[in-house]
């Protein structure tokens, strides 16, 4: 099955207590998207970070399009994600920010894959398909004019249009968004709504994106999950969820 699935999974920091997160089983249909929403504190970033594989669960598997990845590392699972403050490099130009995570991805993978399927594939993209990809996502998001600018030279929804390029031109199947629109003004946010709904039109992968917002899910999600201490209490259709009493 594709999309992601979340398998009897558990996550307790520090070993004790209540967990901050416990999915016994939830899946997020592949090309949705889906938003996760809840109250600060209800483990919407634990679930983001389980699916990166930047946290471990203590228990349970994480399948994404059919393949259990619970052991694959970051950078190996297709998956990438968009930070709440963009994380983007002060010191690179748009165009440099853009191309700095294939460009890790080619050295990776030349280091990983290099003695296991030698000329296989392997090395990651080339320079020219990494000029090719960042020219594309630029155009995408509308930055060609922007591309030798710094992010100190660049308004907050600039910002966040390269953070989105710079985690779109790997191509990830799932894209991941930590409350994307919290850094913008409330001005910003109708439109940046619109412009995800549009790219995830575009590019057709799942994505799933985190927000405390009602409203925001509720815009924007073919599917929504509604957390609540750790836990899934609705998951559906927009329709679906809030039929329910
Ligand atoms: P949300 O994203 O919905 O605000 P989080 O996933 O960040 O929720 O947090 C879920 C719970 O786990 C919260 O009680 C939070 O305090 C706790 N928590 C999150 N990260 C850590 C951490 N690194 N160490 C200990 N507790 C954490
Ligand atoms: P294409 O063959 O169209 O150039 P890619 O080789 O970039 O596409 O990606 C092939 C598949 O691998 C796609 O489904 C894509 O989502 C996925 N993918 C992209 N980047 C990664 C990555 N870093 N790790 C694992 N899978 C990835």
């Amino acid at each position: 099955s594709g999309g992601v699935h979340f398998r009897g999974i558990m996550r307790r920091y520090g070993g004790t207590g209540r967990p901050a997160l416990d999915v016994a089983d939830l899946h997020l249909p592949h090309r949705s998207f889906t938003v996760i929403v809840g109250p600060s504190g209800c483990g919407k970033s634990t679930a983001l970070r389980v699916i990166t594989g930047l946290e471990t669960p203590d228990e349970g598997r994480l399948t994404i399009n059919g393949v259990d990845v619970t052991a694959t590392p970051p950078g190996a699972r297709g998956v990438s994600m968009v930070f709440q403050d963009f994380a983007l490099y002060p010191h690179l130009t748009v165009e440099q920010n853009i191309a700095f995570s294939l460009r890790l991805e080619a050295k990776h993978n030349r280091g990983r894959l290099g003695l296991l399927r030698r000329g296989a594939g392997g090395a990651g993209p080339s320079r020219g398909e990494i000029s090719r990809r960042v020219t594309e996502a630029c155009v995408l998001l509308g930055l060609a004019d922007l591309r030798h600018r710094r992010p100190g030279q660049l308004s907050g929804g600039e910002r966040q249009r390269v953070g989105l390029a710079r985690a779109i031109v790997r191509r990830p199947s799932v894209l991941l968004l930590d409350e994307p629109l919290s850094a913008l003004d409330a001005q910003l946010r109708q439109q940046a709504r619109a412009e995800l709904v549009r790219l995830h039109r575009e590019l057709g992968n799942t994505v799933v994106l985190v927000t405390h917002d009602q409203l925001e899910a509720l815009s924007m999600g073919t599917h929504l999950v509604v957390m609540n201490g750790g836990r899934v209490a609705q998951a559906g259709t927009p329709e679906q969820v809030y039929r329910r009493p």
